[in-house]
């Protein structure tokens, strides 16, 4: 299985060399060559695996460069952190399916793939000898799932910045309670941007970058892809019948969880469509429903993970929708750098339209959801979540199984939901936990050269202190 990038500039690559590539060098993202397909009959053979078997029968498609007993060994200690036995249960409520993703260290669906991710990493720079020092912003959960993904490895550093008072106090925990030597917190004064701006500075200065050999964590990675795309078989064999359709519904912001449905809809999981559920930040619904895809401002909403207005991985899809045209993908990014739009024609709109369905979900709505449905079922749904939930309930009409992705537990986005039902969310172990913890962080002003400083002087003396 070798990886492609979607803007046709590198030599195709095997796995491994995906994933430590990270963005491709041509500035596309990595693709398979080839999608692998499986049959209805190999998909029936799957329904009594284990979440892990299942992981490693999906995965196992897509590298050829890991011996199975070690890409096995990497699964179930990627899924041994998590708090229920299946790893993503799916459970019935309200006329809908719910697939939990929040069982992980963090509670949201980003440990799914950042606790393989980190152990893949550490087995890769074992067997290589290197080392990788990963850089990242946050406004609050992809740095705490990658900081978990990686706590203790050998051969890793990781630097997050986040912007100082501006995650919440449980996601700012989450962080800064990690006293591992190999995690290092930096609050920054000033706001998410300010602490992205500082990271796509670094990245961009090569030196720096292969000096310290600097990789990512975000959704780019091909791996976080991959290891998503098993929940979606999962769950549709706890859900469906044989060659039943379903409809999964995403709340989506940076494309990346919706991307491994449509990765699994190629596989040939009998999906009817995906539906993708935004919120107020809505160029992706646009996009769906009125062939509008250009860019507006980010706004803050009451599920801050999906506040994106540019969503990286949408350029994967674009791949596919332009028939795997490398050219027409450079075009449309410098259309968008330009205008700060992408055209699309009649045909192209067909195809986008038999893929998805959209609805964007404001403020109100989501509070709105949050309630009723605790009032109905008694379920309490997080904000994130809660978009897809009434997504799915304005836009599907038939008898249809709908799936609907919880994306992080209530408890986390603990304010809004206490807002909508009127009362204290319950507070699970993990959380109550944290506070009283003793915490490491690096306090400092948006300034990239003292950001700078700060990483060259940690990353050898905590490497010291690892070993
Ligand atoms: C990251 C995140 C999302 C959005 O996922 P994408 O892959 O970026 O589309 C949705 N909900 C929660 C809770 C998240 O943390």
């Amino acid at each position: 299985m070798r990886y492609i990038s979607t803007r046709g500039g590198i030599k195709p690559v095997r796995f491994k060399d995906a994933v430590m590539m990270g963005l491709a060098d041509d500035g596309g993202l990595l693709l398979p060559e080839t999608i692998p397909a499986f049959s209805e009959a190999e998909l029936e053979s799957w329904r009594s695996c284990s979440y892990q078997e299942l992981a490693f029968q999906i995965i196992s498609r897509f590298t050829d460069d890991i011996p199975d007993e070690a890409l096995k060994s990497l699964i179930v200690s990627s899924y041994k952190t998590f708090s229920h036995n299946e790893v993503t249960p799916v459970v019935s409520n309200g006329g809908l399916f719910i697939l939990e993703l929040f069982h992980g260290v963090t509670l949201a669906f980003k440990d799914v793939a950042l606790q393989f991710l980190g152990n893949l990493f550490e087995y890769i720079l074992k067997e290589r000898n290197e080392k990788l020092t990963i850089l990242g912003a946050t406004s609050g959960d992809t740095g705490s799932a990658a900081i978990h993904g990686v706590r203790g490895k050998t051969g890793i550093q990781i630097f997050i910045l986040h912007p100082e008072g501006k995650t919440s106090p449980v996601q700012a925990l989450q962080m800064t309670s990690v006293l591992d030597p190999n995690v290092h917190n930096i609050a920054v004064d000033g706001t998410f941007d300010d602490c992205q701006d500082i990271v796509k500075a670094l990245m961009g200065d090569l030196e720096f970058k292969q000096k310290y050999s600097l990789g990512a964590v975000n959704s780019i990675n091909w791996a976080r892809i991959l290891a998503q795309t098993v929940y979606y078989v999962y769950a549709w064999l706890r859900v469906a019948r044989q060659g039943q359709k379903v409809i999964f519904s995403v709340p989506t912001g940076n494309f990346g969880d919706i991307f491994a449905g449509y990765i699994a809809i190629k596989m040939g999981l009998p999906i009817e469509k995906l539906l993708m559920a935004t919120n107020e930040n809505n160029i992706l619904t646009r996009f769906v429903n009125q062939g509008d895809y250009s860019i507006g401002k980010v706004v803050q909403t009451l599920s801050p993970s999906m506040d994106i207005q540019i969503a990286s991985n949408f350029e994967r899809y674009l791949f596919y929708l332009y028939q795997q045209d490398s050219g027409k993908i450079s075009e449309a990014i410098a259309q968008l750098k330009k205008e700060g739009r992408i055209s699309f024609s009649d045909v192209e709109m067909l195809q986008a339209g038999y893929d998805f369905m959209s609805a964007s979900v404001d403020r109100a709505a989501t509070l709105k959801t949050i309630g009723s449905f605790k009032n109905e079922t008694g379920y309490l749904l997080d904000p994130h979540t809660a978009v897809g939930v009434c997504a799915a309930r304005q836009l599907v009409k038939s008898d249809i199984p709908v799936i609907c992705l919880a994306t992080a537990h209530p408890a986390k986005f603990g304010e809004a939901v206490a807002e909508a039902t009127g009362e204290a969310v319950p507070v699970p172990d993990v959380i109550s936990r944290l506070s009283g913890l003793p915490t490491r962080c690096e306090r400092m002003p948006a300034d990239l050269g003292l950001v700078r400083s700060f990483i060259e002087k940690n990353v050898n003396t905590a490497a010291e202190k690892q070993k």
